[in-house]
């Protein structure tokens, strides 16, 4: 056993894993840095057989914590940065180059020293045996931006789980169960955002053929923070750009235009976006200001669920003033995609559209579908006045059971 490596009690959860693992913490694929673990006893050992310092002592003398630069893998090797976690067992962290190669000389050299490769799954149940921990834990992995990593970070800290245990004492202690609903209530009632957090948020571009949808589409993407991801497409298809607005991720959506058609390659694409607006959390349905207002306009008004109407090509003359768009009350944001006048405003709109109350920091956010679902099942039962049903379900679903 190394210097590193002399306290291996276990916390929970530990005690199921008996041998170092490697596991790449990085979405699979091309990236700028790839994240490797080596997790569960004996881990210090085996990072510390393939690491080569670039000066100075090996891993396994290197104090917890401390960040040191060296080499792994064949011939002259990937430069990776290493670091040993002051975690029980310690485990090993090495930053490498996040090209597939790179990646998997250092995962190979780890094997070959004795490390078995897991999914980040198994080295999660190393860290907790609490279920809503280790899925806030892994799906942290998967974060699109910013502010869900920070929501997930949360639970992943024990927001949710905490709130479910009292919830649990709160039933106890008021067998009316009022208190209780109350709170069910508000956690269902996030449950709709916390599902977005990783899969994002649905936006759909309708609109009539002309009145700007793929103009808009451009000039939403250089608005946005872009995780862009442009899908290509020819204008009768589909085409998709994952965005991020506010701090959310979002797919954009630009339809074919909706016309009644005769062609059957585009009355396919016409029913592709009935299919993209069925399916949306939102609708931008662009209407052109510098002509007149058709029937069509008024139709899809009229037809269009949660939508925002956005009054395209301000730099043109108008033929016609917001109000007459008979939208309301649907928001109505006048804009020019050409010369990006209103875009900022749009963006803004979009945000409030999608996410009206965004949970205040440290609240807890169910955020898998079993959580919803066990929820849910939880209000009937307290509804129906078992109580003992609700708090074992309760229970059930912080184990994971
Ligand atoms: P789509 O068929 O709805 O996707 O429409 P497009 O985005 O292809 O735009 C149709 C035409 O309108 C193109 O010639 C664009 O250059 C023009 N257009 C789009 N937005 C604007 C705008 O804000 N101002 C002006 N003047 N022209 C625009």
């Amino acid at each position: 056993m190394t210097s590193n490596e002399t306290s291996a009690a276990g916390p929970p959860g530990a005690g199921a894993v008996n041998r170092p693992f490697v596991s790449l913490l990085t979405p699979a694929g091309r990236g700028a840095i790839a994240v490797v673990r080596v997790a569960g006893p004996g881990s210090v050992r085996v990072a510390d057989a393939v690491f080569r310092p670039h000066r100075g002592v090996g891993l396994a003398r290197t104090a917890r914590g401390r960040v040191r630069l060296g080499r792994v893998g064949r011939r002259l090797g990937d430069e990776v940065v290493a670091v040993v976690l002051d975690e029980h067992p310690p485990a090993v962290e090495l930053q490498c180059h996040g090209g597939v190669a790179a990646v998997e000389m250092v995962i190979d050299a780890l094997e070959q020293a004795g490390a078995e490769r897991a999914d980040p799954a198994l080295l999660v149940e190393t860290l907790t045996d609490d279920a809503i921990v280790a899925e806030a834990t892994l799906d942290l992995c998967r974060a699109p931006t910013l502010a869900t990593a920070e929501i997930l970070l949360e639970q992943a800290a024990g927001a949710l789980r905490r709130e479910l245990l009292g919830l649990n004492h709160l039933i106890d202690r008021d067998p009316s169960t009022a208190p209780a609903l109350l709170c069910l209530d508000a956690l269902i009632g996030r449950s709709a955002f916390g599902l977005r957090l990783l899969a994002g948020w649905k936006v759909v571009i309708a609109g009539r053929p002309n009145v700007g949808k793929s103009r808009l589409l451009n000039a939403l993407a250089g608005f946005t923070r872009a995780i862009v991801d442009p899908t290509p497409g020819t204008t009768r298809d589909v085409v998709t750009l994952s965005a991020a607005l506010g701090g959310w991720p979002i797919e954009l959506a630009d339809t074919a235009g909706v016309r009644g058609t005769s062609d059957p390659i585009e009355a396919e694409g016409v029913a592709r976006s009935r299919r993209e607006q069925a399916e949306a959390d939102l609708i931008l349905l662009v209407l052109d200001r510098s002509e007149p207002l058709q029937p069509m306009d008024f139709e899809l008004a009229a037809s269009a669920g949660h939508s925002i109407v956005v009054a395209n090509k301000s730099d043109l003359p108008a033929a016609w003033q917001p109000g007459d768009s008979r939208a309301r009350p649907k928001p109505v944001v006048t804009v020019s995609a050409e010369r990006g006048d209103g875009i900022a405003e749009l963006c803004a709109e979009i945000v409030r559209s999608l996410v009206p109350n965004a949970p205040k920091p440290g609240d807890a956010v169910p955020f898998r579908p079993r959580h919803v679902q066990a929820l849910e099942q939880a209000r009937q039962y307290l509804n129906e006045g078992e109580l003992t049903s609700a708090k074992t379900l309760l229970e059930s679903l912080v184990r994971g059971i």
